[in-house]
């Protein structure tokens, strides 16, 4: 369990003021100018033997991102983009960085733009976010009153400025090369890589995307050392974590924890456990909507980080951890989801644009027990036709969830559809209901 002296979001639950005067009182921009005085390749190299990995869903180290930016500015400027866009269905903790811990991310911001050479950078945040975008302005007002970012930010001869962006509501432009398109005013559809953002990014220029809570983390880290930040948690999955714990628990919350605590422990000390008792518990969706499943069994035992969720098939993505008790349809939960990405999908690449609905559609057959017996074959040979298909990660995150059913309740499916004769001597039936959920879901 973290001890309470390793806690790095002290004001998770609001419990202290968020003025820039609290927040330094607190610990927020402390020693900037000892830091800065290390150098960038400090910066980087501290950030890189730390271990951190981002926190937005990839796992990808910081550090090495860090260190693809061109170590020399050209012709071209540098940025720095902040992935604000959080949308992952059962994910909330970086609007809690947002309205609670704001000072975090803005001095992330300053060190992270001097490691990658940017002098502007911004925040794209999600649009419903409306009153977390104003905090944060609010804030960011208050760093330049104070000095602490603008011309010689933080007296340290390094020039920053920060603006806000605001999204328009869609899921996709929280892909990093789609929120990039978004943000030059352009549809928000992912790009094809390479070349990678950080040598051709926003307006064509070297630009390096991270997440909030990766940025958040930067200072403390700088601070009280990469050899502190990696001692947390296991070697490759270091340091802290904001969870997410919400679906069937007496007490959905946000909490910070080491990498690598048990799943159960998370639901059971943190979100008052499994609503109807540990033995109610059905499965749990460890990292966002766009990861597989675990089933109760495996919920026993796992821990929660990148290697251990992977090994389990599954992933730790953005650590949103969504419980599902027994007395939930589990057919219908993936089917709802099938439904969401089938919704967000931009549309670019036929296997996602065509193969979200058609999962949708045939698990939603499924749920009613008027699915076809060659039809769960056919399902997951969907999944396979999309994952790795396509131009962004999109594909996997439709397909997996699917196939974490398919893997771990089969029989279940088996069994609610009991494969009617009536169904299976005519084919045409399920392209029927086909039809007709079409037309409802375009009604
Ligand atoms: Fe768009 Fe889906 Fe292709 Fe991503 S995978 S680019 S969301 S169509």
């Amino acid at each position: 369990m973290l001890r309470d002296e390793d806690r790095i979001f002290k004001n998770l639950y609001n419990d202290n003021q968020i003025d820039i005067d609290t927040s330094m009182k607190n610990g927020d921009w402390q020693d900037v100018k000892s830091i800065f005085s290390k150098g960038r390749e400090w910066i980087i190299n501290e950030v890189k033997s730390s271990e951190l990995r981002g926190r937005g869903g990839a796992g990808f180290p910081t550090g090495l991102k860090w260190s693809f930016a061109p170590k020399e500015v050209g012709s071209r400027p540098h940025y720095l983009v902040i992935n604000a866009d959080e949308s992952e269905p059962g994910t909330c903790k970086d609007r809690d960085i947002l309205r609670f811990e704001p000072q975090k991310l803005i001095e992330g911001c300053l060190y992270a733009s001097y490691a990658v050479n940017a002098k502007k950078c911004y925040i794209y945040i999600r649009g419903e976010y409306v009153k977390e975008g104003k905090i944060l302005q609010n804030a960011i007002n208050e760093a330049y009153e104070k000095k602490l970012i603008g011309k010689n930010a933080s007296d340290t001869g390094w020039d920053l400025d920060i603006y806000i962006h605001f999204g328009a509501g869609a899921y996709i432009c929280g892909e990093e090369t789609a929120l990039l398109e978004s943000l030059e005013g352009n549809k928000g559809q992912p790009r094809l890589k390479p070349p990678f953002p950080a040598l051709v990014g926003l307006y064509g220029c070297p630009t390096i995307v991270n997440n909030v809570e990766t940025v958040a983390v930067v200072p403390t880290i700088l601070r009280r050392g990469a050899k502190w930040f990696s001692s947390i948690g296991k070697p490759k999955n270091t340091g802290t974590k904001i969870f997410c714990i919400s679906g069937n628990v007496n007490n959905p919350c946000n909490v910070e924890e080491e990498m690598g605590v048990p799943l159960k422990e998370l639901i059971e000390k943190h979100a008052g456990g499994v609503i109807g008792g540990w033995d109610n518990l059905k499965a749990v969706i460890p990292g966002g909507s766009s990861m597989p499943l675990l089933p109760k069994k495996i919920c026993e035992t796992i821990t929660m980080d990148f290697d251990s969720l992977v090994e389990n098939k599954s992933g730790l993505g953005t650590a949103g951890i969504v419980v599902i008790n027994k007395d939930q349809d589990i057919i219908k939960c993936i089917a709802r989801i099938a439904r969401f990405y089938k919704h967000e999908s931009c549309g670019q690449c036929t296997p996602c644009r065509e193969g979200s609905g058609w999962m949708w559609r045939m698990l939603e057959r499924m749920a009613k027990g008027e699915a076809s017996k060659d039809e769960v074959d056919m399902l997951f040979d969907v999944t396979k036709q999309i994952e790795g298909h396509t131009i962004c990660a999109f594909g996997e995150g439709s397909a997996w969830p699917v196939q974490g059913l398919l893997r771990h309740f089969k029989k279940e499916i088996q069994k609610r559809n009991n494969f009617s004769p009536l169904i299976d001597s005519n084919k045409n039936i399920p392209y029927l209901i086909d039809q007709h959920l079409l037309e409802k879901d375009n009604a």
